[in-house]
């Protein structure tokens, strides 16, 4: 490192000792020798920074980075290595840029850029590791056939009477995948702006950091909001094959979106049902999970096409959670989700309320802003279940436009720790599949 660098970060002032000492003096630099992940990032500021991480028993036992960016770049990549080695994997996935900054300290504010930077390096070689372990773990699979399961009733066993050679191939590759999960759940909504994508996104990290393996699905062909509530919004679309990877993030959870697949949302506006059923279909068989404990599904609101698509697609055992809110605790809304789950053998798993209450900015404290009670008598009303209520907090809304899952970030908020509280209750009552 020559002088210029070193003086660098002192002109532009304002940083903690020990951002300063890893600008000097950055920890875990220079590449493993032996590494099992791997990436390169160049970030929009021009710089290249490069992780090697050894992975061994779901941990990061060593890390290295290199960065041909200046001082601020070391010090959050050193930070960054620091932060992941020793973790489980599924924690380390969950390293943002926020949490490098403040374990660095402080960096002047026209530097942060190199943490964000440091932070997505580090989930993309995490996300290498995993497609790699998953490869090496396919190739090992004995049989991709439905021969395998000792199940005897299983739809996928005989072919129906009107179905083509193709169409028996492609139902029998659906089921393989659904076969895999052991529970299906749909989160649904009367109506738009209630937080169903919110509380998908948020019931499915609880559901992760819990340790399930967890994978959440967007199919709001109109309007997906899942990769930009998860940090996602530039992925590409990664395929082996036939075979459509989803992203991952940490070791239990992996994201997909149907707005992958979209060249254009404007495009899907003229699809008419059947087009909709048939791309929802192809995308529930082509995305390789693996085996999960929890798929959770985000559909966009309403009883339309897309839920009813799913419904009929993902076969048992699957249940609905049915998000509303106070000041739309309209009983015909719910009464039309429950009634659609009904008639399509859909269980409700249970209501939730989203936006009941306020958490205080200042004191962390819940003001009740409207009568509370209501989604509990509603539930009661209804004869299903209430799973909890989610007050509104104002984080909630900041790492949703961020792509920061909040009730990891905020792991100890009020909020946050209503998604635990309903992830239990959704955990303690639904049947899963052994897998
Ligand atoms: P939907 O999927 O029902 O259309 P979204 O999940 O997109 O709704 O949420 C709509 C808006 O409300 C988003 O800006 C989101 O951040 C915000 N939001 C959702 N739940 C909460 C909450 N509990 N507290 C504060 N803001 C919330």
């Amino acid at each position: 490192m020559n002088e210029s660098d070193k003086s660098e970060i002192n002109v532009l002032g304002q940083v903690s000792p020990q951002a300063a000492e890893r600008c000097d003096n950055p920890r875990n630099y220079g590449p493993l020798e032996k590494w099992n992940g791997h990436a390169r990032i160049t970030g929009p500021c021009g710089d290249t920074m490069e992780f090697w991480l050894q992975v061994a028993e779901k941990r990061i036992v060593s890390a290295g980075f290199t960065t041909t960016g200046c001082g601020p770049s070391r010090a959050a990549g050193s930070m960054a290595t620091e932060l992941a080695v020793n973790r489980p994997l599924r924690e380390a996935g969950f390293i943002e840029q926020a949490d490098i900054l403040e374990a660095l300290g402080s960096l002047p504010k026209d530097s942060e850029h190199c943490a964000l930077l440091a932070a997505n390096t580090l989930k993309a070689a995490i996300r290498d590791y995993l497609s790699r372990s998953m490869s090496e773990n396919r190739s090992m699979s004995k049989s991709e056939d439905c021969g395998h399961c000792s199940s005897t009733d299983c739809s996928s066993k005989e072919r129906q009477h009107d179905e083509s050679d193709e169409q028996f191939h492609e139902r029998q590759a659906l089921v393989r995948k659904m076969c895999q999960i052991g529970f299906k759940l749909l989160v649904m909504s009367g109506k738009g702006g209630v937080g169903k994508s919110t509380v998908a996104a948020n019931l499915a990290a609880s559901l992760a950091m819990s340790g399930k393996r967890v994978g959440l699905l967007d199919v709001d062909i109109h309007g997906p909001s899942i990769p930009k509530l998860m940090g996602l919004e530039n992925e590409r679309l990664v395929a082996h094959g036939q075979e459509i990877i989803p992203l991952e993030i940490g070791a239990n959870l992996k994201v997909m979106s149907i707005g992958f697949l979209l060249a254009s949302a404007a495009d899907a506006v003229i699809w008419r049902g059947p087009m909709k059923y048939g791309v929802i279909r192809q995308f529930l068989k082509d995305v390789e999970w693996g085996p999960l404990d929890y798929l959770v599904i985000d559909a966009p609101p309403g009883t339309g096409d897309e839920p009813l698509s799913v419904a009929q697609l993902v076969g048992q055992p699957a249940g609905a959670v049915l998000v509303t809110t106070p000041q739309d605790l309209a009983v015909a809304d719910v009464r039309r989700s429950v009634s659609f789950c009904e008639k399509v053998g859909l269980p409700v798993v249970g209501i939730v309320e989203n936006m009941s209450g306020l958490v205080c900015p200042h004191c962390g404290g819940e003001i009740p802003l409207f009568k509370t009670g209501g989604g509990q008598s509603l539930a009661r009303e209804m004869g299903v279940p209430f799973l909890g209520s989610i007050p509104i907090d104002p984080q909630i809304v900041q790492c949703g436009d961020s792509g920061m899952p909040y009730a990891h970030r905020f792991a100890e908020s009020p909020a946050a720790k209503a998604f635990v509280a309903i992830v239990d209750r959704i955990v303690a009552g639904s049947p899963r599949k052994q897998s």
